[in-house]
């Protein structure tokens, strides 16, 4: 059969989170810090919401673009939070949603596409699955934008450069200079950038800036998958140029059709409710496993999301000898090589209960002595 398959899938492997997370079954009483989802759950009035709407036969399609009360409630939020309106925004089926319709609206045939490393893998699967080719811009050692790398990619094939901030897999949050040297470098070259700000309301030093702030020609992409505990809900958004925007909205109506409804009524209705004790919550949890770990491994401190990503501290080790090493110890981890072109790392993640990172840092400071 599998001469029948597109050749361009033919290669496409399960990602190197998956593999973790399946194994994270068959291992009983693992620790598991192998997975980027909230260990929270919804909050109980936006679970009411659903429950509301989907009792209320709330149940059909909607329009392609979302219900009116959603797209408002964005709006409002991305206005507040960026500065600037967008000119067209629509709810998308999570942001994976988002960075479907957005590489397939704006990727040809050799197209390159700059991403930082590390990166969110499906940035590269995406790009690769529609003919362009990935292009790495290096962040390492601090995982910061530096103006020289980025400026050293571009060519005259160069189409889009890929930003995330706060970053999956470091934690890493782009600072306003940052920001302002990619609207240098996409302006010069009059190139689109692609924001993922999924993880905007986990920020621990201050609120995250977006790049809609200081490029229009950005499309942004956010959604409530992390920030309301909901990744099994699928509700996202897509805000920038009505002339790219809109093209993928009419690229969701022949795809996803709409976001799920019940879920975009209990979000539209509940888009103001207190998510600061979570963040507070998970700010405890960062600085647990930083002063859990910092004495015996080299990393830098995340300052969004929910993730580290370290250092291997073997000499002449790789990531995933290190993760094949913490399993030994039901410890479960992603492999750097998972997210990045070098396989140096690691990445923990802290959206588990204090117990778990405990005994998390309990392993790892036991791996990081007695050596492989
Ligand atoms: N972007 C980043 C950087 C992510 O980490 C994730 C989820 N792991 C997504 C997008 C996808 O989010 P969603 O569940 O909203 O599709």
């Amino acid at each position: 059969m599998e001469e029948l398959l597109a050749s361009r899938v033919r290669n496409l492997n399960v990602s190197g989170i998956r593999k973790i997370f399946n194994r994270a079954a068959s291992i009983k009483d693992s620790i598991n810090l192998s997975i980027g989802q909230p260990d929270f759950d919804v909050p109980d009035p936006v679970k009411e919401a659903a429950i509301r709407a989907i009792r209320d036969g709330f149940n059909r399609y909607t329009m392609t673009g979302g219900i009116t009360e959603l797209q408002e409630g964005i709006r409002r939020q991305v206005i507040d939070r960026c500065g600037v309106e967008p000119e067209h925004l629509f709810v998308t089926s999570g942001v994976s949603g988002g960075l479907l319709l957005a590489f397939m609206s704006l990727v040809d045939e050799g197209d390159e596409v700059l991403i930082p490393d590390p990166f969110f893998i499906v940035y590269k699967v995406l790009v690769e699955q529609f003919g362009g080719v990935p292009v790495f811009y290096n962040t390492y050692p601090d995982f910061r934008i530096r103006e020289e790398e980025l400026e050293s990619k571009v060519t005259d094939r160069t189409r889009i450069i890929v930003v995330n901030s706060p970053q999956n897999p470091t934690g890493g949050c782009y600072s306003e200079d940052e920001l302002k040297t990619v609207a240098a470098v996409a302006s010069r070259h009059r190139l689109l950038v692609l924001s993922d700000e999924i993880y905007e309301r986990f920020t621990y030093e201050g609120a995250a800036s977006s790049m809609l702030r200081h490029h229009p020609d950005t499309v942004m992409l956010s959604g409530f998958t992390k920030s309301m505990g909901m990744p099994g809900w699928r509700i996202g958004y897509a805000a920038g140029p009505r002339a790219v925007v809109e093209k993928m909205e009419t690229l969701q109506q022949f795809t996803f059709v709409c976001a799920p409804s019940p879920f975009q009524k209990a979000c539209a209705e509940t888009l103001d409710v207190d998510l600061d004790p979570i963040i507070e919550s998970y700010r405890k949890k960062r600085d647990l496993v930083y002063e859990g770990l910092k004495d015996r491994y080299r990393m830098v401190k995340p300052e969004g999301a929910f993730y580290f990503f370290i250092e291997v501290p073997w000499e002449g080790k790789t990531g995933t000898e290190f993760v094949e090493a913490a399993i030994k110890r039901k410890l479960l981890l992603v492999p750097g090589g998972a997210f990045s072109t070098r396989d140096t790392h690691f990445r923990l993640s802290f959206a588990a209960s204090d117990e778990t990172l405990e005994r998390g840092i309990e392993a790892l400071n036991s791996m990081a002595v007695e050596g492989k």
